[in-house]
């Protein structure tokens, strides 16, 4: 089975294509014949997402020669309370994702827009939707209800979904399987931190709780977004003059790590910091702190975690971001091999970074959110026939 795997954003669409291997022959992942991305959609000559479609076919084309899929995987980052299993696309699933935007508003229109392009060049063509907060459905209620009046929690759905599901599904796997633990047995907290990021508590392989809530705006200190805020402040705000759309651009492209440290590429803070620069330092502690806290906390949730887990650009490449957050957990007995940690960078496949006597092993896994993906298609396109 051939399947296109699209994560269509405003302004690029990645994409992979991956030979999906027959169930039960060992290496479900399959293999990746070809993956890109295009990028500037609407800058360019590339004016919009179809457009990005016949580009990308052009440059498959060119390296594969004729392509005929069997199916598109989407990602789709909010599929909020009605979808808790991913989809065949049809115009009323299709409209619901779009129904969703002001939860996710840059990510969901983009994401259809992806999917409408491909229907449209692609007519009959099986599209199934992925959805990041799938493997969230399982939190339990505690932790999934925010206390807030009853009638607004089902007017409007408010409650904590839970973002990077792909992510936490693939890397709680890895890790589990790295470690030689089934994954029924499998307690952890795994912590996916790249420009997005959240932490997800794991007992028994599933989620019970995790950092991003309704919106992919809370939680840890991300690249732009500023994760956890008194909702005081968004009050004092308003009644000082700003609006949604301001408190929107604010609160997804000015905060973060960019309003602490001038930029959101760790590369560069973790440079400046070890120059000496105070902003930088400061942003690593603030960003680092807050992971820490939330580890201890789902520490607790999961009941005793049995590993900790970095994924993600910054969680598979900066050892000085892993070492600032674990040296706070030293009452927990959790402790790095310094050596190890430094030389995990970029890491192929999973591998420990933690000392020989730390009370839980940590370790680095690559994430790979396109296999989750191309999986998942798959296993909607099978259960059709
Ligand atoms: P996204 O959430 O957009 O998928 P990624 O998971 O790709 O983001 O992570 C992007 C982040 O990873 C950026 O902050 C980038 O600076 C950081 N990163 C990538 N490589 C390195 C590295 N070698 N050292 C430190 N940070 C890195």
């Amino acid at each position: 089975m051939l399947i296109l795997i699209i994560n269509s954003g405003s302004s690029s669409l990645k994409y992979q294509v991956r030979r999906m291997h027959p169930a039960g022959s060992g290496d479900p992942g399959g293999d990746v014949l070809a993956e890109g991305t295009i990028e500037q959609i609407g800058e360019g000559d590339v004016r919009d997402h179809g457009q990005a479609l016949d580009a990308m076919v052009e440059k498959l084309e060119d390296g594969l020669g004729r392509v005929e899929f069997d199916a598109v995987g989407h990602r789709v980052v909010h599929g909020g309370g009605r979808f808790e299993r991913h989809q065949l696309i049809d115009e009323d699933v299709l409209r619901a994702i779009e129904d969703l935007a002001p939860l996710a508003p840059l990510h969901n229109p983009p994401n259809a827009e992806g999917i409408r392009a491909a229907a449209r060049k692609w007519p009959g063509l099986p599209q199934v939707a992925v959805f990041d907060t799938v493997f969230h459905a399982t939190l339990p209620e505690h932790a999934w209800r925010y206390a807030v009046p009853g009638e607004l929690q089902e007017k409007y759905g408010l409650r904590r979904y839970g973002f990077h599901g792909s992510s936490f599904e693939y890397v709680t796997r890895e890790a589990a399987r790295a470690l030689g633990t089934p994954l029924e047995e499998f307690d952890a907290v795994v912590a996916h931190v790249g420009n997005g990021a959240s932490a997800t508590a794991i007992s028994g392989g599933r989620s019970v709780d995790t950092s991003m809530g309704f919106t992919p705006l809370e939680g840890l200190v991300m690249g732009t977004r500023p994760g956890d805020l008194d909702p005081g402040l968004l009050l004092f705000l308003q009644r000082e003059g700003y609006g949604a759309d301001r408190l929107q651009e604010l609160l997804n492209q000015e905060s973060g790590l960019k309003a602490l440290a001038g930029s959101n590429d760790m590369r560069r803070i973790v440079k400046a910091a070890e120059e000496g620069n105070g902003r930088a330092q400061m942003a690593l502690a603030v960003a680092s702190y807050r992971l820490a806290k939330y580890i201890g906390a789902y520490h607790v949730a999961c009941g005793g975690a049995g590993a900790l887990v970095f994924t993600a650009g910054v969680g598979e490449h900066s050892a000085r971001f892993r070492a600032l957050t674990v040296d706070r957990l030293g009452m927990l007995g959790i402790r790095l091999d310094p050596a190890a940690n430094t030389a995990a960078d970029d890491p192929r496949e999973a591998c420990t970074i933690s000392a020989a006597d730390s009370a839980i092993p940590v370790l680095v896994v690559p994430t790979d959110e396109e296999q989750v993906i191309a999986e998942a298609t798959a296993a909607v396109v099978s259960s059709l026939q």
